[in-house]
């Protein structure tokens, strides 16, 4: 019916940040402290309701390595959704973030729902990155802003559902 919703999301980040561990908790509710990296890219489905419909997300996480750069377009074209991820420790990993929300807003679908996660939020002692700066960031550019972590659990099915509520309705 009108109320089911497909929805390719994307996430995009460095190698490290946390993405596959982000989804392995969104999908599996699982965490593992030696995830391991990807290759290429892994796919993964989960539906989630909102507001009286249902949102089936066709989950492309992919790998961060420059090595596999130029396949990146291949998993964000036509997407609806991207989370672009850092970790709060490193503050290369939040320049990254900012290149692929710049190649996302010349690239991209230009009514993606973009989401900023600051992932390891559990990880305070060794934070170097600010949610006020990432907030900013998010806000000048459009984006919504979670600080998250994979391994608590903390925002990880919020910044999901959040997309769902944003997704335009046909
Ligand atoms: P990816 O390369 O972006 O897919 O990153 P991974 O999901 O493979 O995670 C890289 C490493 O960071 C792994 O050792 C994870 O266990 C760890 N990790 C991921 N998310 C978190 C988190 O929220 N907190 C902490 N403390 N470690 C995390
Ligand atoms: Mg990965």
């Amino acid at each position: 019916g009108h109320n089911n919703l497909n929805a390719k999301l994307v996430l995009l980040g460095d190698m490290g940040a946390g993405k596959s561990s982000l989804v392995i908790r969104f999908v599996k509710g699982q965490f593992l402290e030696f995830q391991e990296s990807t290759i290429g890219a892994a796919f993964f489905s989960q539906t989630v309701s909102v507001n009286n419909a249902t949102v089936k997300f066709e989950i492309w996480d992919t790998a961060g390595q420059e090595r596999y750069h130029s396949l990146a377009p291949m998993y964000y074209r036509g997407a609806a959704a991207a989370i672009i991820v850092y970790d709060i420790t490193s503050s290369d990993s939040f320049a990254r973030a900012k290149k692929w929300v710049q190649e996302l807003q010349k690239q991209g679908n230009p009514n993606m729902v973009m989401a900023l996660a600051g992932n390891k939020c559990d990880l305070e002692d060794k934070r170097n990155v600010t949610a006020e700066e990432a907030r900013g960031y998010a806000d000048e550019n459009g984006l919504f802003f979670f600080e998250t972590s994979a391994k608590t659990a903390v925002n990880v099915n919020d910044i999901f559902y959040d997309i769902a509520k944003r997704l335009p309705r046909a």
